[in-house]
């Protein structure tokens, strides 16, 4: 009876003194990502307010977007050549060269040209995800960066080919946009950006879980979710990089009917891979190793027969009339545009 009550005892007494001599090895392998986590936390920023930044009312606000003699280039060189002195050699050292446009308040830009050109990183440069190197970025005439940082966030609007979501339920994503959002609101959102009936076709409806990076969703529904967020937003200026990837003719026109109330009477940059996009640019601006070669409306370049008429042909123009729908016409690569539009 000793020994069987000995032995019982032993191993219940053995296991929990394991799971103890366990926790030190967890400490340890903790402490060193720890170490990791603290190394982020304090790595020091390089876009911070300056002294005396001001606070930008949102409804003050009109949405004059202009750049002035903008350069920027990503890898900090040697101080004697950070000042770019004009045109020359050093001109392929800079992303951005020397780059000058104005953006009304309501007007839509397309940024156009081939991979690389630097189209991405001048959107870049308007929210201050990097800071010029010579010239400036203004909004309503200030200077980009006297505006606080948190004020800028709330100006300025979004959507990136790459659309983030959160591990988490579709209104938790949809609220990123404006956290005091009402339930009517997040409704008005999603509806605008045409997903509400996919979001209550899911198991859950808004508290449907999207998966890790919103794996369980489409790329064009995506994309909807992500414009909602912006609409719940509704910020001053919309950046829209429009993405390259192909959607199918059915998700295309979806995307393109969310993008159209966004973009509307808002001041909008967008890179652009729609014909639609193109075709109601204000201004089209054509950019090539960080220079605009090209500027004017879509007919104007035409006629000009430069390289935005050779990229149009490139792209575009091959992709004549595949057949009709309720919007319009369906082009071979997938656009939808009215008639006239062709
Ligand atoms: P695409 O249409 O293919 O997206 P793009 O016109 O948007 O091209 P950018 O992404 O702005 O071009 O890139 C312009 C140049 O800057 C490219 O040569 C690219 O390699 C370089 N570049 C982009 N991001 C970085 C970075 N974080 N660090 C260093 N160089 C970069």
């Amino acid at each position: 009876g000793t020994i069987v009550a000995i032995t019982t005892l032993q191993s219940r007494l053995f296991f929990p003194m394991g799971q103890l001599l366990n926790v030190n090895v967890e400490i340890q392998s903790s402490l060193a990502l720890f170490d990791r986590i603290f190394e982020y936390l304090d790595l020091e920023r390089d876009i911070v307010d300056r002294d005396g930044a001001i606070e930008l009312r949102r409804d003050e606000v009109r949405g004059r977007v202009q750049l002035d003699d903008v350069w920027f280039r990503y890898e900090r060189p040697a101080t004697s050549e950070w000042v770019p002195e004009g045109a020359g050699s050093q001109d392929r050292l800079w992303t951005i060269a020397g780059v000058d446009f104005t953006v009304e308040p309501g007007q839509l830009v397309a940024l156009v040209g081939p991979s690389g050109a630097g189209k991405t990183t001048l959107t870049y440069l308007i929210p201050r995800l990097y800071d010029v190197n010579r010239g400036r970025v203004l909004i309503d005439g200030m200077d980009v960066r006297d505006i606080r940082l948190e004020s800028l966030g709330e100006i300025i609007g979004m959507v990136t080919q790459e659309t983030y979501l959160f591990n988490a339920s579709v209104r938790t994503n949809l609220l990123y946009g404006d956290p005091d959002a009402s339930d009517e609101q997040l409704e008005a959102a999603a509806r605008a950006a045409h997903i509400y009936d996919r979001i209550m076709e899911m198991p859950d409806g808004f508290d449907t879980v999207v998966g890790e990076r919103g794996y369980k969703m489409s790329g064009g529904e995506k994309q909807r979710l992500a414009i909602a967020r912006v609409i719940l937003k509704n910020p001053n200026v919309l950046i829209l990089d429009e993405a390259t990837s192909a959607l199918d003719t059915h998700s295309e026109r979806l995307v393109q009917r969310a993008l159209d109330p966004l973009m509307h009477g808002r001041t909008t940059i967008a890179i652009a891979h729609r014909l639609s996009t193109i075709l109601s640019a204000d201004t089209i601006l054509y950019l090539d190793r960080g220079r605009i070669l090209e500027r004017g409306s879509h007919s104007e370049l035409l006629a000009r027969g430069g390289a935005y008429a050779a990229l149009y042909h490139e792209q575009f123009s091959d992709g004549r009339v595949e057949t009709r729908c309720e919007d319009g016409l369906v082009l071979a690569t997938g656009e939808v545009v009215t008639e006239e539009a062709v």
